[in-house]
C-alpha cells in the first residue's frame, strides 16, 4: 500500500474517494461497537473509523494497537455523521472508513505525555527529542524556519546576491569569543578553529569582486552559555561592495518587509526608526532598547543639582548625572518603591529618590525638598496628580545601565502595557573602541575590521576612544539581532587599529596577512552585516528559547543530551591528532 494523501490535506471534496494514508496512531477511543482512530502526519490528523461489519480484520487489528504505533491504511472518505463534526480540526467535517490496514511499527509508551498543555521537563525533551519534535509547536517552528529561510533565500537572489559557501576549518577570525579548535592529524601541533563568523572569508569575496555575496551559516563561539545563546548557531550573513550604510539599511529594511508577508502575512512598516548609541543609552538605558514600553529616562540634574545632600553633591564634583523615570498614572506603594530601591541596590546603584505626586508631592527626601524645587521638578516632567518619578545619581554609564535594567522591572512590576507587534529599531554611532575594565585595554565595540567615521579618522591617533564607528545593530522588540558594518579597506588603516589594539604587527602579519596583503590588490569599500537567525525565529514564533526553533539544540552546559556530545574518544583517535588529555585537578 503506496500513501496518495498527507492526513490533514483530506477535505469534503475527497469524499467518496479511496486513498491510502500512513502515520502515527494520535489517539483511540472505543465507541458504539467501533474504533475511532485519530492518525497524525506532519501535515495534521484525520479520523479513521473501524467498523466491523466492513472489515472484520481491520477492526480486529485495530484492537490491538497502541499510541505513537506506525500503520498504513486504506479506505474511503466519507462525511462525518451529522453533529459528529469537530470544527476544531481542518479535517473535521470528514473521516476515513478503513477497510485495510497495515502495522508498519509498534511504540513502547512514551517516556512523557506529548500532548499535555503541562509544561514537560526540558531535560526529558531533549533526551528523547525525537519525541519532542513529534509536538505540534516543534513541528510547526521548524516548519516556520523553513519557509523564512526559503523567502530569506528568494529575496535575496532575486536581489543580486550570490550564496556562496566559506569554509568551516580555518585560523581564528575574532569576533569576541572563545574559538572551538580542532586539532590537525596531518600537522602535529597545529590546530583549525571553527569560525566564530565567516568575516574575513566575505571581505576577501569582496576583494575577488562578487560585490553580493550571503550565506545562512553556522557560527561557533564557544561561551559560557547565557539563556539564549548556543555553542553553534546560524546566521544570515551578507557583505556588499560600494555600498554605504543607507544601502544596507534599505536593504534589510526591504528584506524583512518582503519575508514577514511572504511567511506571516505580515504589512511592516519601513523605514525602520533609528537611535544613535548615545541617544539610545540616554533614553533607555540600553543599546538594544525595547520600544514597545513607552517608558523613558529623564535627566534631571539641572533640577536637582541644588539639593542639599552629600551623595549629589560628590556625584557633580565627579561630573556624574542624575536621571530618572517618570511613571504616568502610576503610584507606587511604599513596599513598590522598596523593591525598586533594592533592585537598584542589587545593581550596586546609588543615591536612589522617589517622587509621588498625591495631592501633595511626597518623596523619599521630603526634607531636603523646598517648594520652589518641588515646583521646579513637577513643571519640568509635567508631573499631573497620579504620577510618580524616580531617579539614581551617579556615573554615566552605570546611571543609565541600572536604568535600563530597571526599565523593564517597571515594565514587569506594573503590568506595563507593551504596544503590539514587531518593533525593529537600528542603533546607529557606537564607538569604534572601548575600554575593558577587566583586561585594562583597549578593545573592538564591534569587531577589529569596523571602519571609523570618516570625518573621525584624525581622532585615531589623539583620543581613539571617542572614535565613532561606522556600525549598526539590529534590534527586535529589545533583542539584538545582529550587527554589521562598513569595513576598513586600506591597510594603512588596518594596521593602524590593530596597533590601538595592541596587536603588535608581526602577530598582526601572521594571524592577518592574507587580508592585509589582499587590501593591496584592488580591495573595493564594502559592507555587511549578520543576523542571528535562531533569534529571529524564536521571536516570529513566540518561542521562549532558541531551543525551540532549533532542531537539535545544546543544553547550558553544552551537552547535547540525546546523542550525549561531548564525548569520550578512543586513545587511539587521541594518538592519531597527537594529543595527550590532561585533566584539572579535581577539587575537595
Ligand atoms: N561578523 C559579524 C558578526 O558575526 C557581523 C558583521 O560585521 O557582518 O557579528
Amino acid at each position: 500500500m503506496k500513501r496518495t494523501h498527507y492526513c490533514g490535506e483530506i477535505n469534503t471534496q475527497n469524499i467518496g474517494e479511496k486513498v491510502i494514508l500512513s502515520g502515527w496512531v494520535h489517539r483511540i477511543r472505543h465507541h458504539g461497537g467501533l474504533i475511532f482512530v485519530d492518525l497524525r502526519d506532519r501535515s495534521g490528523i484525520v479520523q479513521l473509523v473501524f467498523d466491523p461489519s466492513i472489515s472484520q480484520k481491520s477492526y480486529s487489528i485495530a484492537d490491538t494497537l497502541g499510541n505513537e504505533w506506525v500503520i498504513t491504511v486504506e479506505g474511503k472518505v466519507r462525511k462525518r455523521p451529522e453533529g459528529m463534526e469537530n470544527p476544531r480540526i481542518p479535517t473535521g467535517e470528514v473521516e476515513i472508513e478503513v477497510n485495510d490496514i497495515i502495522i508498519e511499527n509498534t511504540s513502547k509508551p512514551l517516556p512523557f505525555n506529548l500532548w499535555s498543555n503541562k509544561e514537560i521537563d526540558e531535560t526529558v525533551r531533549l533526551k528523547y527529542r525525537y519525541l519532542d519534535l513529534r509536538r505540534e509547536k516543534m513541528q510547526s517552528n521548524l516548519i516556520f524556519r523553513h519557509n523564512f529561510i526559503l523567502a530569506l533565500r528568494n529575496f535575496l537572489s532575486k536581489n543580486g546576491f550570490l550564496e556562496i559557501e566559506t569554509p568551516y576549518l580555518i585560523v581564528s577570525t575574532p569576533e569576541g569569543a572563545r574559538d572551538f579548535i580542532i586539532p590537525s592529524r596531518l600537522q602535529p601541533g597545529k590546530f583549525y578553529a571553527l569560525p566564530q563568523s565567516p568575516q574575513l572569508f566575505k571581505q576577501i569575496l569582496m576583494v575577488s569582486g562578487f560585490d553580493r555575496y550571503f550565506q545562512i551559516v553556522r557560527c561557533f563561539r564557544d561561551e559560557d552559555l547565557r539563556a539564549d545563546r548556543q555553542p553553534e548557531f546560524t546566521q544570515l550573513d551578507l557583505e556588499m561592495s560600494f555600498v554605504t550604510q543607507e544601502d544596507i539599511f534599505n536593504l534589510i529594511e526591504e528584506l524583512f518587509k518582503e519575508t514577514l508577508k511572504k511567511t506571516l502575512g505580515l504589512d511592516l512598516e519601513i523605514p525602520f526608526p533609528r537611535l544613535t548609541y548615545e541617544e539610545a543609552m540616554n533614553t533607555y538605558g540600553s543599546d538594544k532598547p525595547d520600544l514597545r514600553y513607552d517608558l523613558k529616562i529623564i535627566d534631571v540634574t539641572e533640577v536637582l543639582k541644588d539639593l542639599p545632600l552629600d551623595f549629589i553633591k560628590s556625584t557633580l564634583e565627579k561630573k556624574g548625572v542624575i536621571k530618572g523615570i517618570p511613571l504616568k498614572n502610576i503610584l507606587p506603594s511604599r513596599k513598590e518603591w522598596s523593591t525598586i530601591e533594592n533592585k537598584v541596590r542589587e545593581l550596586k546603584g546609588k543615591g536612589i529618590m522617589w517622587f509621588s505626586l498625591e495631592e501633595e508631592l511626597k518623596s523619599s527626601i521630603s526634607k531636603y525638598l523646598d517648594e520652589e524645587t518641588k515646583n521646579k521638578l513637577k513643571k519640568y516632567l509635567d508631573l499631573q496628580p497620579g504620577d510618580s518619578f524616580f531617579c539614581i545619581a551617579g556615573d554615566w554609564k552605570e546611571v543609565v545601565k541600572i536604568l535600563g535594567i530597571i526599565r523593564l522591572e517597571i515594565a514587569n512590576l506594573f503590568n506595563i502595557p507593551k504596544k503590539e507587534g514587531l518593533s525593529f529599531l537600528w542603533i546607529t554611532d557606537f564607538p569604534l573602541f572601548e575600554y575593558d575594565e577587566e583586561e585594562k585595554r583597549i578593545v573592538a565595540e564591534h569587531h577589529p575590521f569596523t571602519s571609523p567615521k570618516e570625518e573621525d579618522l584624525p581622532l585615531l591617533d589623539k583620543d581613539p576612544l571617542k572614535v565613532k564607528a561606522q556600525c549598526y545593530d539590529l534590534v527586535l522588540n529589545g533583542t539584538e539581532l545582529g550587527s554589521g558594518s562598513i569595513r576598513i579597506h586600506k591597510r594603512e588603516i588596518q594596521e593602524k587599529v590593530f596597533s590601538i589594539l595592541n596587536i603588535p604587527p608581526e602577530e598582526a602579519k601572521r594571524k592577518f596577512g592574507f587580508l592585509l596583503e589582499a587590501f593591496e590588490y584592488g580591495a573595493p569599500p564594502h559592507g555587511g552585516i549578520a543576523l542571528g537567525i535562531d533569534r529571529i525565529i524564536a521571536i516570529l514564533t513566540n518561542s521562549n528559547s532558541l531551543r525551540d526553533v532549533i532542531a537539535f539544540p545544546k543544553t547550558q552546559s553544552g551537552t547535547c543530551l540525546l546523542t550525549g556530545a561531548p564525548s569520550d574518544v578512543d586513545p587511539k583517535q587521541l594518538e592519531e591528532v597527537h594529543i595527550k588529555v590532561v585533566y584539572p585537578e579535581k577539587e575537595d
